[in-house]
């Protein structure tokens, strides 16, 4: 029975299985390789998945959920048709789907897999994925840093030269960076560092900007408006950025009756986003310090991320690493192929040694001090209030550490502990993961002495202590940082709520795509071309009800190809 490795994404999701000389992607039920990681569940109960799922948070928005990898491992609730689920059971639907396109594929029975998951995913994080597994009915015995299994794609980890490679996985919406160490056959995920908020989408936003700047568009766009200006910035963007010929792109759109028209040139769009590829400096800067690492000491730099394929990263990388920059495979598909290389090899019994710095307290802690700063550094902030790291990014854990800290005035009677996360000066840049205040021995003529100690467990919990040291009191408070783990009772719970549930036949997940988007393009569109939309899903229906397999097909590639023209129309 065949193991599957599944790269299980935060808006795409992917399943592949070694097959005689290599990992293959499995295609879904509807031919695709990408399965969006939606879900959506229907009036009566169905459970509809991927990309007829994404089509229905257009249509059926409070009943579809998305982007529930960012909550892994935290206690945090989706509401669908009136019920919660967490994103372990959200993600085991995702997961049984790919399930279930891998035994169409192979034609058994599978139930065995390897999960990717971000290196940065601490020990929540990567035991709500395996749960996840098992809701799905695999077996998840390996879970895989998502870099690692890009670096077993590309097969670094068998070049006996290979000793350290950099990992640069540039998505819609992240920047993470990891430094990965090969050793005698083990991998070592040495660092890991990123930009939560810098992704394709910021290319996008800034083509968006420049058009209406261009056309003097003023005020507010209205939703409708903005998912168009979008979509129009986002073709564009593919165009002028392409690796090989980058191309001027003609940008139109209309707004309020008023057809609006620019032409993005390669190098207007390299001067209006060049900020943007300064940005990719700064983690990988961290990761390579973090990692003790310079740039020589680099052997291949592996590029992942759909936002890679653009040409300006391409050439930021090879300008920093010369030509050590590899990126030939397929950016969406290389995590998936490299859990499928590690799924073949637990076939084989062989195992890969990998050791991931999942321990790791992945941003640094700290706490706001008041200081005074040289010119250069100093803050807008009221009297330079800065945060003073106390835990450093990427600090082993288990970890407790203390720092001695003074009160700003003799006679201050109480103090507060902020607490921090995060690797910016300024405290409103880092995330505030609150505050602890305690009360201090009156001195009216010197400043007390107060030792703050943070200590990180293995669980993401942090203790803050505050000790007054004069007179040895103390106090502290836990916070926790997400702990998703569903209890017995809870697991049992969500096993019982997946069977009240409907799954859709494989069959007929074709079909219901179709109709869902034909139900968002209805939506979209107005006058004729909903009548359209209507009959041509009036005949559809007909033909789905007669059963006859070959006129469905024929049917639904004709409605496939027209609603694709209407797409590119309302768009
Ligand atoms: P991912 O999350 O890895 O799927 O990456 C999504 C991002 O990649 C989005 O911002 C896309 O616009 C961008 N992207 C995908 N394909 C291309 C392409 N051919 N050229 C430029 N950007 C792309």
């Amino acid at each position: 029975m065949a193991i599957i490795g599944i790269d299980l994404g935060t808006t795409n999701s992917l399943v592949s299985v070694w097959r005689d000389f290599g990992p293959v992607i499995i295609p879904n039920a509807l031919g695709k390789n990408l399965t969006p990681s939606f879900v959506s569940i229907k009036e009566d109960n169905t459970i509809v998945t991927g990309q007829a799922a994404k089509e229905m948070l257009i249509t059926d928005p409070e009943n579809t959920a998305y982007a529930f990898k960012r909550t892994m491992g935290q206690r945090y609730f989706y509401s669908l048709r009136g019920r919660d689920y967490s994103s372990i059971e959200l993600s085991a639907f995702i997961l049984s789907s790919l399930k279930r396109d891998a035994e169409k594929f192979l034609g058994e029975e599978v139930t065995e897999a390897v999960i990717s998951v971000p290196a940065y995913f601490n020990q929540n994080q990567r035991r709500a994925t395996q749960e996840a597994g098992k809701l799905a009915g695999l077996k998840v015995e390996r879970l895989i840093s998502e870099p690692t299994a890009a670096a077993l794609c590309y097969g670094i980890n068998e070049q006996p030269d290979m000793k350290n490679a950099i990992v640069l996985d540039l998505g819609g919406g992240t920047f993470d960076v990891s430094i990965l160490e090969f050793f005698e056959g083990i991998i070592d995920v040495k660092s890991v560092s990123g930009d939560n908020r810098l992704g394709g989408e910021d290319f996008t936003k800034s083509i968006s900007a420049w058009f209406l700047f261009e056309n003097k568009i003023m005020g507010d766009l209205t939703p409708a408006e903005i998912a168009e200006m979008n979509k129009v910035a986002e073709t564009a963007k593919f165009k002028v950025s392409d690796k090989t010929n980058p191309q001027p792109a003609e940008m139109a759109m209309t707004i309020e009756g008023k057809e609006y028209r620019s032409t993005l040139t390669p190098e207007t769009f390299s001067a209006i986003t060049s900020d943007l590829v300064m940005r990719l400096k700064s983690p990988i800067k961290k990761a390579m310090n973090d990692a003790g690492l310079h740039v020589a000491d680099i052997d291949s730099v592996i590029l992942m991320g759909g936002a890679t394929r653009m040409k300006c990263i391409t050439d930021f990388a090879e300008a920093v690493f010369g030509d050590k920059v590899i990126s030939r495979i397929n950016p969406d598909e290389t995590v998936a192929l490299g859990a499928g290389v590690l799924a073949a090899m637990k076939d084989c019994n062989h195992d890969l040694k990998e050791t991931v710095l999942t321990d790791i307290c992945p941003f640094t802690l700290s706490t706001s001090v008041l200081k005074s700063l040289p010119a250069p550094f100093s803050t807008n902030t009221d009297g330079n209030i800065i945060c003073d790291p106390i835990i450093e990014r990427n600090t082993p854990v288990p970890v407790s550490i203390v720092k001695r800290y003074y009160t700003s005035v003799p006679g201050q009677k109480n103090i507060r502990v902020d607490v921090y996360q995060g690797e910016s000066m300024i405290p409103e840049e880092n995330l505030s993961l609150g505050c602890l205040d305690s009360e201090v021995p009156y001195n009216k003529k010197e400043h007390e002495a107060i030792d703050v100690r943070f200590t990180y467990d293995i669980n993401g919990l942090l203790e803050v202590e505050v000790t007054s040291v004069s007179n040895g009191y103390t106090k502290s408070m836990v916070i926790n940082q997400g702990n998703a783990d569903l209890s017995d009772i809870e697991i049992a719970e969500a096993r019982k709520k997946m069977e009240n549930l409907k799954v859709l036949p494989w069959e007929d997940e074709e079909n219901i795509a179709i109709l869902e988007k034909a139900k968002r393009l209805y939506q979209e569109s107005i006058g004729e071309q909903r009548k359209k939309i209507l009959d041509l899903t009036t005949v559809f229906e007909t033909a789905l009800a007669k059963q006859i397999p070959e006129q469905i097909r024929e049917m639904r590639e004709k409605l496939e190809r027209i609603f694709d023209d209407y797409d590119s129309e309302i768009w």
